[in-house]
C-alpha cells in the first residue's frame, strides 16, 4: 500500500523538481549566501562581579515562531515562493519543442494564470485561438462561460482561482490532443499542480478529466462524485465550449458546480 504523501516529501520533490528545472536550464551552481559574521559583543564598563546576575528582562522582542507570523505575511512568501517557482517551469515550457507539430504552429505556449496560492484550480485541454493568441488560457467564449461559472455560480473572481490546460500548445484545428501529445506535457501540469497546491481542482471535459485521473471513464460517469488527485479533490464537469454548443448541459454544470462549493464549505450564490 502507498505510504501517504506527506509535506516533507512534498517539499523534497519540489526541492529536487526545481534543481532538475536549474539542471535544465544550464544552472549548475547557486550563489551561496555569504555567512554574517558573529557580532562581537558590546563593550562594557561593568567590572566582571563574582556575584550572580539577576538577568534583565530583553526590550528586543523575541523572533516570531513560524505559528506566530502573521497570516498575511506567510501567505506574501508562499505566493512569491510560488510564483517563483511556476516562473522557472514557465521558462521551460516556453522553450518546449516536445510536440514537432504543435511546437512549429504555436504562436505562443499557453501556461496558466491566475493566484499561485489559490485553493481552486480549473483544469482545461489545450489552447484554442483566442488563447493561443493571447497567451492566456480561456480567454475566448469558452472563457466568458468559465468566467460566468467562477463569478456567478460561484461567487468568486477569476484571480481568486488559477486556470491551467493540459497542453500549453494548441493543437492544430482545435482538435483534441493525441495521447503522445498528453504525455509529453504531462510533466508541466503535475509540476504546477505541486507548486500550486490547490485544495480542489475542478476538471473541464474529458480530456482534463481523463488526463488528470489517468482514466478512460466518459465525463457523464465521472461527475457526480468527488475525486481525489494527490490529496486535492477533484470535481469534474463539462468543458464550458460543450456547453456553448449544448445549453441544455448547463443545468448539470450548475449541480456541479454546487457538489463543488459543498466541498469548499461555500454558499450557493443567490442566482440574479
Ligand atoms: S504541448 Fe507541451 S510538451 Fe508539447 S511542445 Fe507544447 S509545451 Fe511541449
Amino acid at each position: 500500500m502507498d505510504q501517504p504523501d506527506t509535506s516533507i516529501d512534498r517539499l523534497k520533490r519540489i526541492v529536487v523538481q526545481r534543481l532538475e528545472s536549474l539542471g535544465r536550464a544550464g544552472i549548475t551552481q547557486l550563489p551561496r549566501r555569504a555567512a554574517t559574521p558573529l557580532e562581537a559583543p558590546e563593550p562594557t564598563s561593568q567590572p566582571a562581579s563574582p556575584e550572580p546576575v539577576a538577568p534583565v528582562p530583553s526590550k528586543l522582542e523575541p523572533p516570531r515562531t513560524a505559528e506566530q507570523e502573521r497570516p498575511e505575511d506567510m501567505k506574501k512568501g508562499r505566493s512569491k515562493d510560488k510564483a517563483a517557482a511556476l516562473a522557472i517551469v514557465q521558462q521551460e515550457v516556453a522553450a518546449c519543442q516536445r510536440c514537432e507539430e504543435l511546437a512549429c504552429s504555436r504562436t505562443q505556449t499557453v501556461f496558466g494564470v491566475g493566484d499561485p496560492n489559490a485553493k481552486l484550480c480549473f483544469f482545461g485541454e489545450a489552447p484554442g485561438a483566442d488563447e493561443d493568441r493571447q497567451g492566456e488560457p480561456f480567454v475566448g467564449r469558452a472563457g466568458k462561460m468559465l468566467n460566468d461559472i467562477i463569478q456567478k455560480g460561484m461567487g468568486m473572481e477569476r484571480s481568486d482561482v488559477y486556470i491551467l490546460n493540459v497542453l500549453k500548445c494548441r493543437p492544430p484545428g482545435n482538435r483534441n490532443p493525441s495521447p503522445e501529445e498528453s504525455v509529453n506535457c504531462r510533466e508541466y501540469f503535475e509540476r504546477q499542480l505541486e507548486i500550486i497546491s490547490p485544495k480542489f481542482i475542478c476538471c473541464l471535459g474529458t480530456v482534463a478529466a481523463q488526463n488528470l485521473l489517468q482514466t478512460t471513464t466518459p465525463v457523464g460517469k465521472l461527475r457526480g462524485t468527488v475525486h481525489d488527485y494527490r490529496g486535492a479533490k477533484v470535481v469534474v464537469t463539462y468543458h464550458p465550449s460543450y456547453l456553448l454548443r449544448n445549453p441544455s448541459a448547463k443545468k448539470f454544470t450548475w449541480e456541479d458546480v454546487q457538489l463543488l462549493l459543498g466541498e469548499m464549505g461555500l454558499p450557493v450564490p443567490q442566482r440574479g
